[in-house]
């Protein structure tokens, strides 16, 4: 295998290896690489592809690990492909509002890059510091201004990828979709290639459209509750009230406590939980939004619910929730799930994680993108307490089964990866199981492209 790399920038130290074969995803098991790439072109990628179908072995494409199913994590014998070095932007195309750049690009550099010609790319994963383009597209990331503006499949116009084929034909490079604002040529495989977490290819490039930049900064709207039910209450009512904010997190008084013992922000944590809400509405009408969703809060029974009138404490508030995943890391390992329920269902959902929390006696903190119904539940289990995971996974799993009852999906963001095939295939019809084969088995014969992760 090594001869056929010869030349390529090749990872040999052990170390590093071994971090690189696993993601954030502390539950999910990884295997033993052979070995890790760095490409820096897609001439690159086309090669370690074409070496890797020679002698079969597996090839896990990989952008900065932040994932939390275990979608990078190696498979014995595979060729981890670190995307990382390939981390320019290739075009910012002012005039039609699109950006071109290569897959390791990280979501903050590229949000930077385009702010600089008045636009912006609105895809806003909390990992943004740090996971690449590459990973949120090959994620279909969400993150917090979805609610509003979408997910990251709703800005992705274009790719270029390495790919295999019908003829086992690996290391074809394709280019899929395209760079109009419009365009329905054939089936839409750029769509089904986001968010198919590697497993039908390494994506070498990426066309992403953008928006005009805000002219404002958004207004900020904090309630806080004496339940996290009465919280979720309050989401729900946002939704019937007609409102829509850019963002509604929720944040849970463990999660709060979490990030001000590691981060000192100055933040209160007495209620049971907080909402946030972005208002970014221009001018008079942001106001209005902004009154109105501080309106609703009071009469979803609110504590106390307000504008933040203070900038630096609007963006500590929203830093915490940023914060709060690798906060609660620091005190247990933890198994984080990605429900995601139809808003109204939010209360009910939000109610049933307590009583499985209480059923199981397990130990289960909370943030949510709670506007899209997307919660994140996260079950801490202390290192080597094999009694506690078996806690945790069984919390886990009753945790899908009541999302999948209320008409929801065992992940909103964060992939299947290795964590939710199980779920996945509760949730999903045997028919659509197969449809999902099918397409897997087309577009990577060999089933070399991230084996076992999302199917199988
Ligand atoms: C603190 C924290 C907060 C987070 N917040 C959010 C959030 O708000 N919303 C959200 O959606 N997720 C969130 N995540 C999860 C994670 O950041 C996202 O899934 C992100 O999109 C992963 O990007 P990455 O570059 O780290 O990809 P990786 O973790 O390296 O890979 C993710 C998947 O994509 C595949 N992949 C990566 N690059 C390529 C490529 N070029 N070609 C083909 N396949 C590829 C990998 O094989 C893997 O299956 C968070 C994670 C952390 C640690």
């Amino acid at each position: 295998m090594r001869d056929l790399l010869t030349g390529l920038d090749v990872v040999d130290d052990a170390d590093v290896l071994d971090g690189l074969s696993h993601d954030e995803a502390e539950w999910a098991p990884y295997g033993t690489a052979v070995a890790a790439v760095r490409p820096r072109t897609t001439d690159d990628v086309r090669r370690i592809v074409a070496a890797c179908a020679r002698q079969g072995a597996p090839i896990v494409p990989r952008g900065a690990g932040t994932g939390l199913s275990g979608g990078a994590n190696a498979v014995d014998g595979a060729v981890i492909v670190d995307l990382s070095r390939m981390n320019r932007i290739v075009e910012i195309d002012a005039d039609n509002m699109t950006a071109t750049v290569q897959p390791g690009v990280v979501n903050d550099d590229l949000k930077k890059a385009v702010a600089e010609h008045g636009l912006w790319y609105p895809p806003d994963p909390a990992s943004a510091p740090w996971s690449t383009i590459g990973g949120n597209v090959s994620t279909n990331a969400g993150g917090l201004c979805c609610l509003k503006y979408g997910v990251t499949r709703d800005y992705v116009l274009g790719l270029e990828a390495v790919v295999g084929g019908p003829a086992g034909d690996y290391g074809t490079v394709v280019r899929l979709g395209r760079r109009t604002t419009k365009g329905v040529s054939g089936y839409d495989l750029t769509g089904l290639f986001t968010g198919s977490e590697g497993t039908f290819g390494v994506i070498t490039e990426i066309t992403v459209r953008l928006r005009p930049a805000r002219r404002e900064a958004p207004r900020t709207v904090v309630g806080a509750f004496g339940s996290v039910v009465a919280a979720g209450e309050a989401v729900a009512a946002i939704t019937r009230a007609g409102l829509l904010p850019a963002a509604l997190e929720l944040l849970d008084r463990t999660c709060l406590r979490a990030v001000e013992e590691w981060k000192r922000l100055g933040l209160e944590a007495d209620a049971a939980a907080l909402l946030l809400a972005q208002l970014d509405a221009p001018g008079a009408a942001g106001d209005e939004e902004a009154a109105a969703v501080a309106e609703v809060f009071r009469a979803a029974g609110a504590i106390w619910a307000e504008r933040s009138t203070d900038e630096i404490e609007a963006e500590a508030l929203f830093a915490a929730r940023r914060l709060a995943y690798p906060a609660l890391e620091r005190l247990s390992p933890v198994l984080t799930e990605d429900v995601c329920v139809p808003r109204s269902r939010v209360p009910e959902m939000l109610l049933a994680i307590e009583e499985i929390a209480a059923r199981h006696g397990a130990s289960i903190a909370t943030i949510a993108h709670a506007g899209d119904g997307n919660l994140h539940p996260m079950i801490m289990a202390p290192p080597h307490d094999d009694a506690a995971r078996r806690v945790a996974q069984a919390a886990f799993e009753d945790m899908l089964t009541a999302a999948i009852g209320m008409g929801g999906t065992v992940t909103g963001e964060h992939g299947v990866g290795l964590l939710k095939r199980g779920g996945m295939r509760q949730e999903l019809s045997p028919a659509v199981l197969a449809m999902q084969v099918a397409v897997k088995r087309t577009l990577d014969p060999l089933g070399l492209f991230n084996p076992g992760k999302v199917i199988g």
